[in-house]
Parts: C-alpha cells; structure tokens; sequence
C-alpha cells in the first residue's frame, strides 16, 4: 500500500529512532529487563506517542496509517519498547472515544506527549477472556466512587501516571461496566511484584490493588454502564496496532535471516543457493507483506470510521501476530544452532512474538469475533 509525503516522513523518523538509539540497547534490555525509560524520552521527544492524535490534544494529528507504520519500525528493533507505545494507544483510546472535553485536554496531552505514561486495566484473576465477568467494584459515595479489586497483567502498572481502571457499577453483565480514571500517588493505589515473563521483557507487568480507592465522580470514562462499549470500540483501535507490533518483530527476524544466509556458508556455498532455505525465506516475506496489509486495511478503515472495522482489527491482530511466532520460529531454524543462542537476537524475537498472539484478546477469541462478524454481517 503506497503512503503518502506525510506517512512516508512519520515512518522514517521512526526508522532512523529505531536505528540510532533503540537497536543498539535491545540485547540490554531484554537481558537485563530493565524498563527503557531512555528509549520512552527519545519517542517522546519525537511526538511518536501522539501520532494518530489531534494536534489540540497535543498530538501530530496524522492517522493510524502512521501510527502502525511507527509501531512496526519501532518493533522491528525492539518489540519491549514497541509495547510502550501500544500500550500508550490502549490507554489513549478511550479518552479519545468517550472523554469529555476537559478529560481530553488533561489527559490525551499528557498521554500524547509522552508526559506521563499510561495503562489500561481490565484483566482480573478470574476474568481474562471472559472480560464481562470482572468483579473489581466502583461505589457512588457523595460526589465519589469508591474502587475496590485487583487487576492482573496490567502492563506499566507503577510506571505510569495516568490509569483507567475497568470497574462493576451493578451487577448487569455488560451494562454494569464503568470506566474510571486514577492518578498514580492516589491512596489505595498499589503494585505487586513484577512478573518475570519470557519475552516482551523490558516491559513492565504488574498486579494492580484498588482499596478503597476515592476519585470523584468526574473521573468517570463515558456514562455510567457504557464501558462494555467503549471497550470493545478500544479494541478496534488497538487490535491493529498489536498487528502492527507483530509485523516489525517477523521483519525483523526475517531481516536478520536474509543477511546471514548470504554470509554463512555450508557444503561449500552459502546457505541462500539451498532451494529450500529459498523456499523458507519466500514464505516469511509472502506472510509478512500479507500481515502489513491487513493492518493497513484495519487501520484505513480505522482512519475512515468504518463501522464494519471490529472484523477486520481481530484478522490483522490475530494473522499478523501467528505469523510473527511461525516466521520468528523459522528464522531460528535458518539460524541454526546460533539461532538458539542469546548472543544472536532470533531467540529473543521468538519469545517476544508469542505475547501477541494472547493479549488484547487471545487469538482463539479473535476467531470467534471473525467468525461472529462473518454469520452476522
Ligand atoms: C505480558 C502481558 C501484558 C498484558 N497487559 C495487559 C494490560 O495492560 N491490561 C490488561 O487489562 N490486561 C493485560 N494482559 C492480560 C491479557 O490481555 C490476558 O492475559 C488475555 O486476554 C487472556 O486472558 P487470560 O490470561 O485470563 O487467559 P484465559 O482467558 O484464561 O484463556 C486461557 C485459554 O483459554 C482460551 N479460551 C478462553 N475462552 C475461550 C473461548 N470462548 N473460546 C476459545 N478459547 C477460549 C484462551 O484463548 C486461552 O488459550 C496482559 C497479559 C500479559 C501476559
């Protein structure tokens, strides 16, 4: 898909951040799991946190088009530190979907900015998949609520300063779900350990504790009992950038393949003149260019507010990221036993790979969303 001037320039200083300062700390980072707060300050010196969000709430004002163009440079070198700004996406959307006016000039600015980092928390112990029957509880109480429960696997959880938190208002399935937002430094606001994960792993996973946590009335996200809604409009949004995050870890990995089987030799050739080493190579660059464009299809619609998208975002989320663990997996087997070692960065982009494939929905749950779209359309 051709992008425009704008697109075109949006990506390549992606690119040139990705080369210049995140590629060379991607080994570091996933060794030492430390959270990439100078790679977070380049990204948002650079305005990449905002770019799909309008200039009057400090952003580029580009589009999605870009915004997955970004996410995917950024991937290609260091998938950790592309979870910052998808993350970013995913607590941003639903400020810009059902924010009021004043939410969204405090909030989107900061979140854009890249002032504050921000998280979204919607996973319990006893609801994943099944997000409707969360149990964490919002309470009116004079002009407040009261939020009590614990979220699990809330990604940046302690780094960020702004959190909305996905609460039970009543006890209606779906339409007793509320949105409220939290400020870090809050009382009853807490963090439990970081979990030690196999990929992804300069990115922080945190449990979240809500007790009796106080925050007025006016940091209710959108109407009382309309978060089921808005969550599923956020996963539109978010489930292409996640698509997008899948595509740069397979590029990368291919990337990485293509420049290696030049160089090694085998048999007295280089490995490349093997038909089936060709045969590989050609499958990942087919999968590949297929995921981009599912994404780009996703996020044009996106751009278009089209209201056929949830489809679409669930096919670019859930093909992208099964192709970024099978071309990441293959890039291992071309490697070779060097591929296995941590010295060489194909086993890391296989452990990051996997994560795409379960959050913001499983892929298991994408297919039903597909199959779903594709009985009742
Ligand atoms: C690194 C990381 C970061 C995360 N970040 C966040 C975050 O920032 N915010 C947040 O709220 N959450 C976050 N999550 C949580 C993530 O979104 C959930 O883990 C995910 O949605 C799956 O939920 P679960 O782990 O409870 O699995 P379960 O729902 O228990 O699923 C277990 C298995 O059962 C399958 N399954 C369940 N239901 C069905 C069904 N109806 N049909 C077919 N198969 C089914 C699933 O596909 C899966 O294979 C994160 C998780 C991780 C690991």
């Amino acid at each position: 898909m051709l992008l425009t001037e704008q697109q075109e320039m949006i990506k390549s200083v992606a690119r040139s951040i990705a080369k210049d300062y995140i590629e060379p700390r991607a080994m570091e980072v996933d060794k030492t799991g430390e959270f990439p707060w100078d790679n977070i300050k380049v990204m948002a010196e650079n305005g990449l946190f905002g770019v799909h969000v309008p200039e009057e709430y400090g952003g580029v004002g580009s589009d999605m088009i870009s915004h997955v163009a970004v996410v995917e440079e950024i991937a290609k070198v260091c998938a950790s530190t592309s979870v910052a700004l998808s993350t970013q996406a995913l607590a941003t959307a639903p400020f810009l979907i059902a924010g009021t006016e004043e939410q969204k000039k405090k909030y989107v600015t900061a979140l854009a900015t890249g002032e504050s980092l921000g998280s979204f928390g919607i996973t319990e112990p006893g609801a994943g998949s099944d997000v409707a029957s969360l149990k964490t509880t919002a309470v009116p109480d004079g002009n407040d609520y009261i939020l009590n429960g614990q979220k699990v696997f809330i990604t940046n959880a302690g780094e960020s300063g702004i959190y909305v938190f996905v609460t039970r208002t009543s006890e209606h399935r779906t339409k007793g779900i509320t949105l409220f937002i939290v400020e870090d430094g809050t009382p009853g606001l807490s963090f439990g350990k970081k979990e030690d994960k196999m990929g992804i792993r300069g990115s922080v996973t945190r449990e979240v504790l809500l007790e009796n946590v106080r925050v007025p009335k006016e940091n209710m996200l959108g109407a009382e009992g309309e978060g089921f809604k808005i969550l599923m409009k956020v996963f539109n949004e978010t489930r292409p950038v996640v698509g997008a995050q899948a595509t740069g870890i397979a590029q990368g990995a291919l990337d990485y393949c293509l420049d290696y089987v030049k160089e090694r030799k085998q048999f007295g050739k280089e490995i490349h003149q093997f038909q089936m080493v060709q045969s590989k190579l050609a499958d990942m660059a087919m999968k590949i260019e297929s995921s981009r464009l599912l994404v780009q299809k996703a996020a044009r619609m996106l751009d278009n507010e089209d209201k056929n998208v949830a489809g679409y975002s669930s096919m670019a989320k859930c093909f992208a990221s099964d192709t970024a663990m099978e071309v990441t997996t293959d890039a291992v087997q071309l490697v070779g036993g060097y591929g296995y070692i941590k010295e060489y960065p194909v086993e890391r982009m296989m452990r990051d790979a996997k994560i795409t494939q379960i959050y913001e929905g499983t892929n298991q749950i994408q297919r039903v969303i597909i199959a779903n779209h594709l009985i009742n359309e």
